[in-house]
């Protein structure tokens, strides 16, 4: 007999080579009905405490605790989209007789898989017979089936089928390690796990069609990618659809146009934002806010240049780790120095740092600085503002006492917090990324320095009350940290907001504190960026407020519009006013209808309209309507001045 922990604690036994499905079903038919994958930790479990996916029909043989996991789960879906994708394999085998494989993974929503259609080509519109044909094959409920093989069987066996990518990969396996997945006709080789049979899989929606070189090589192949989604029930798939058309609607770059506030232009490069007078506008705005609360948390402000000497990363360690798929170093014509664009403002603040001795009673120092950096994307890689190649982190970095990091960490969760809040994002999950505690010599720094961070995070993330996920050995080498996912209004996550320990660049720079005891000591460095960068930070805003942005941010606050040409002096007279007690107002007096320019008002998003006509100049009044439509009534310019301010002030308080 063997013992099972369950995740509430408690214990049961099962004859050994028991299967994960048959103790569902031990514990209740509708639990066995609904479960799609399982995790198992044994006593030996090398995984950081996260344990190992299995098949539900694969026996267990020693004692262990199980999660069973059902669609709801993160790990469910995994193996629910992995098992479709080899679905879609055994479907392109049918329709494509030849076809060749690389690899099809299980992504964030969804799967693809890279297919080498042997010189035919395919397009959105042979789409729909792939998903018929794995619909026809899912209903006929064909179990995956797992089996263990040899090196040189694997390796022969696709030598037979003539796929040089699996040989390849099969290449690169240990013997012993090496495992087929076979469902109806179709074999793949595969670590696993899968779900039991096609049957549960009840709706599928390929979704894209996408080149990509093999192995990310631009000198291999190039294959296509087939990108799918697929679910349990008919209406999830329905519900997907509605979202991916709302998620449309509210693309960033799609705002971005309409509200005039960045552009990109080939010719100045791919991935290199130009922010427009509105967006610049917007941007310095967040920059202000971001200031103002920082000033009064004691953070000092910095300035350093957007190129920095080579010397400088590799000291860093950033050369060694990042140089060679960076933008490569910029050459000086005489001297031959080399310098390169700056991807990180870190050694920077570093030297800063360096500038003056420092004592134990100059710490915490706090540097920040809207640093712009570069990196290095590929061109297909790019997207909007969410990937680009240059972008402004709201960075600052806090050389603090070991003592300290408690309280500066506290401190910096309650800026992140504030930027929450004041920009309405109200759900939101912190996840705690500390070391792999089975694997101490992966990481830089002392034993006692790393306990000492972990449980200042791990503390002030508790005091701050916090929502927290903590993950095992998903630290940086140099240190833990603290991530914060946010959830958008359409129920996307997005990662804002990190704060990070870092005991590698101290050492690297040889920086130093003369502490209390006279000696010298070492500082410990936080990392941290509220927002991220700018870019990213605009383009979730824009995605999570479908370009409703808050009053006190937006670009246009009030959008003045006279009724015809008679008005255009009141107008002006009133739009003055406002502009005066600091209030982004301006004037649409086009020679367009009234009904047009009301309706362009609501696209381009402006909170408040104002309409101004012989009545209202009259009586020296405005009618004011709000954005979507609700009616405010008219009132005098000055009660209009005083509901716009008190609401601004509202939001940033
Ligand atoms: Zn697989
Ligand atoms: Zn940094």
């Amino acid at each position: 007999m063997i013992n099972i922990t369950f995740p509430d604690g408690s214990v049961k036994s099962f004859e050994k080579g028991v299967t994960g499905y048959q103790i569902a079903e031990s514990i209740s038919p509708r639990l066995a009905s609904e479960v799609l994958a399982m995790t198992v930790k044994t006593a030996d479990d090398d995984t950081a405490g996260k344990g190992s996916l299995y098949d539900l029909d694969r026996p267990i043989n020693e004692d262990c605790a199980v999660t069973f996991h059902k669609w709801g789960d993160d790990e469910a879906k995994h193996v629910f989209w992995h098992s479709t994708s080899h679905l879609m394999a055994q479907a392109l085998e049918a329709l494509y007789p030849g076809v060749k494989f690389g690899i099809g993974p299980a992504i964030e929503n969804g799967f693809y898989y890279d297919v080498d259609l042997q010189g035919r080509q395919i397009t959105e519109a042979d789409l729909k017979a792939i998903e018929d044909k794995m619909m026809e094959f899912a209903r006929t409920k064909e179990a995956f089936v797992r089996k263990e093989v040899s090196k040189d069987d694997a390796l022969k066996a696709f030598a037979e089928k003539g796929d040089e990518y699996k040989l390849e990969l099969i290449g690169e396996l240990e013997d012993g390690h090496i495992s087929f997945y076979t469902n109806g006709g179709f074999t793949d080789l595969c670590r696993g796990p899968h779900l039991r049979d096609t049957s549960v899989i009840k709706a599928v929606k390929l979704t894209s069609i996408a080149g990509a070189y093999w192995r990310g090589d631009q000198n291999r192949q190039q294959l296509t990618r087939i990108y799918g989604i697929s679910f349990p029930k008919k209406s999830m798939l329905d519900e997907y659809l509605a979202l991916m058309e709302e998620a449309k609607k509210r693309d960033h770059r799609k705002i971005g146009k309409e509200m005039e506030l960045f552009t990109f232009s080939s010719k100045v490069g791919m991935g290199l934002p130009l922010w427009l007078p509105k967006g610049a506008d917007l941007r310095s705005r967040l920059e202000e806010f971001l200031k103002k609360i920082q000033k009064s948390y004691g953070y000092l402000p910095v300035i350093t240049p957007h190129i920095g000497n080579k010397e400088l990363y590799v000291t860093s360690g950033h050369y060694a780790k990042y140089g060679k798929d960076s933008f490569q170093p910029i050459h000086t014509p005489q001297e031959g120095e080399e310098y390169l664009l700056k991807p990180m403002n870190c050694p920077h603040h570093c030297e800063i740092y360096r500038s003056k001795p420092r004592s134990y009673k100059d710490l915490p120092l706090r540097f920040a600085e809207f640093g712009t950096v570069y990196r290095y994307e590929q061109s297909g890689e790019l997207h909007g503002l969410t990937r680009v190649r240059c972008f402004t982190q709201d960075d600052a970095h806090l050389f603090v006492r070991p003592d300290q990091l408690k309280e500066e960490f506290e401190k910096v969760i309650d800026i992140i917090l504030y930027v929450f809040k004041t920009l309405n994002f109200k759900e939101y999950t912190a996840q705690i990324s500390l070391r792999d505690p089975k694997n101490p010599s992966k990481y830089i720094g002392s034993d006692e320095n790393w306990a000492k961070a972990e449980s200042a995070i791990i503390e002030a993330s508790k005091e701050k009350g916090l929502p927290t996920v903590v993950e095992l050995g998903e630290a940086a080498f140099y240190g833990p940290k603290l991530d914060f996912m946010v959830k958008d209004a359409i129920g996307r996550k997005w990662q804002l907001g990190t704060i990070q320990v870092d005991y590698n660049l101290p050492e690297r720079f040889g920086l130093e504190y003369v502490g209390a005891d006279g000696q010298k000591h070492r500082p410990v460095m936080i990392h941290r960026a509220p927002f991220g960068s700018l870019e990213r930070f605009v383009a979730v805003l824009l995605e999570h407020t479908a370009g409703k942005l808050p009053l006190w941010l937006t670009p246009d606050q009030v959008n003045i519009v006279p009724v015809s040409e008679k008005f255009a002096d009141y107008a002006k007279k009133v739009c003055s006013l406002m502009n005066n007690s600091d209030i982004r107002a301006s004037i649409d007096d086009r020679n367009e209808t009234l009904g047009k320019r009301i309706r362009e008002s609501e696209l381009k998003r402006i909170p408040f309209l104002v309409i101004v006509g012989e009545k209202e100049e009259a009586e020296e009044l405005v009618s004011v309507r709000r954005q979507g439509g609700k009616d405010e009534g008219s009132m005098s310019v000055e009660d209009f001045i005083t509901l716009v301010s008190n609401e601004v002030k509202a939001q940033l308080a």
